[in-house]
């Protein structure tokens, strides 16, 4: 018997005229992440793409792991494929459903016919399959209020599909077809977050970073490379800049006022990334920034930071509190790499008394004390690209 994996369409399936190229892109976007697993086959139809292992050799679990956290896709099933004949339904997949009912105690079925050719109503489908399942596990029990497993049978155009295990997706639209924009990446809980947000829009996400060694490790450094990593699958392929920032931050700790070091610092940051994106073709720029969470997060002080800005800066968190963001960390897999304790060049000579409602003109007063042109050409100079890669 055929299995089959069946990713359901999120948002796109409500898409209009321009729904083929989400489509499109939603199809390529799976099939990079179904190399490592095997081959398969990609096809698409009535809001499904289906994902059918060409061999034994393919590994269907890890297929259904990988597309999962794929943007775009609602829910991911595997699915027993069957004819469209009851009978056939009954002797194929009521074995097929083994292992998940007989683990079970209590079961429901739900039928979906979108072949209205086939002669049985979608109310008797549920009667007759639900009686088949009794027959065969007489453990179970019906409940069709809080079924343990809903299994579910559907009649489609090609065949009958029946399925036990509703996965359920990432949501959001495919990733690229928004456009790319350039992540400021700390360490933190916050940044990942904010990628996998923007990412879920269908935003290409590129990191920036910004180290300051010796005041920040090497260890520091490879931290954030973890983080990367852990977000590849939501976001796709990532190139990671890593900005030189000891120079700034030393001449900032030497030529500017204490109290606006955090603004300055933050106006730097965004300056050296507006050239990133110039010269990439970026067309925003993210941050993991939330309202109150820190002395650099006023209100003011957001709109000193955005006042440096060419781009247009999006903060996804910004109206989250940290409980709601770890939530998410959690979900996605960063949240044990950001809480490693390693310094961050934020956390570097920081003031012990920020001014916490920064006035633009005397943030810029304060930082054109010292000409940092010439450092900021070394910066991005001094620029190093990695590739993190699906
Ligand atoms: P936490 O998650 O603990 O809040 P954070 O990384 O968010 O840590 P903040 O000081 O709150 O730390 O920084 C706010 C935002 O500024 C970050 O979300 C990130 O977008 C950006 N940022 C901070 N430090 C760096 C850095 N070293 N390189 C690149 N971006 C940074
Ligand atoms: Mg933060």
């Amino acid at each position: 018997m055929q299995e089959v994996i069946m990713a359901k369409y999120g948002e796109i399936a409500l898409k209009g005229l321009n729904k083929n190229t989400f489509e499109d892109l939603l199809v390529r976007n799976i099939k990079r992440r179904l190399v490592k697993c095997g081959e398969f086959r990609v096809t698409r139809n009535q809001s499904t793409v289906y994902i059918t292992p060409e061999n034994d050799d393919a590994d269907i679990e890890a297929a259904a792991g990988w597309v999962r956290k794929v943007f775009g896709i609602a829910a991911v099933q595997r699915a027993a494929v069957l004819p469209k004949d009851f009978d056939g339904i009954v002797k194929l997949g009521v074995p097929y459903l083994e292992e998940v009912l007989g683990a079970a105690k209590t079961f429901k079925v739900d039928a979906k016919r979108s072949d209205k050719r086939f002669p049985m109503k979608t109310p008797d489908i549920q009667r007759e399959l639900g009686a088949a399942i009794l027959e065969a596990y007489p453990h179970l029990t019906v409940d069709v209020h809080e079924p343990d497993v809903t299994v579910l049978c559907e009649i489609r155009d090609s065949n009958a599909y029946l399925s036990a295990e509703r996965i359920i997706g990432v949501g959001g639209i495919p990733v690229g077809s928004s456009g790319t924009a350039l992540l400021l990446l700390s360490g933190g809980i916050d940044s990942p977050v904010a990628a996998y947000m923007m990412a879920k829009r269908g935003i290409g996400v590129d990191a920036i970073h910004f180290q300051s060694p010796p005041y920040t490790s090497e260890r520091a450094l490879m931290k954030v490379e973890e983080l990367c990593t852990e977000l590849v699958p939501y976001c796709g392929d990532i190139r990671f800049y890593v900005v030189p920032f000891t120079e700034i931050q030393e001449a900032l700790r030497d030529h500017c006022p204490e109290e606006y070091f955090t603004v300055i610092m933050r106006r730097l940051m965004i300056k050296i990334t507006n050239r990133i994106c110039a010269e990439h073709d970026y067309k925003a720029i993210i941050t993991g920034e939330s309202v109150g969470q820190v002395a650099s997060q006023t209100i003011m002080a957001l709109a000193c930071t955005d006042k440096a800005a060419e781009f247009p800066v999006f903060r996804p968190v910004i109206g989250m509190d940290k409980k709601e963001i770890t939530e998410i960390a959690r979900k996605i897999g960063t949240f044990e790499t950001s809480i490693q304790p390693y310094e961050d060049c934020c956390t570097v000579f920081t003031p012990k008394h920020p001014r916490t409602k920064p006035v633009l003109a005397e943030v810029e007063a304060a930082e054109a004390r010292f000409d940092f042109a010439p450092l900021i050409e070394k910066a991005v100079a001094g620029i190093e690209i990695k590739d993190f890669k699906l």
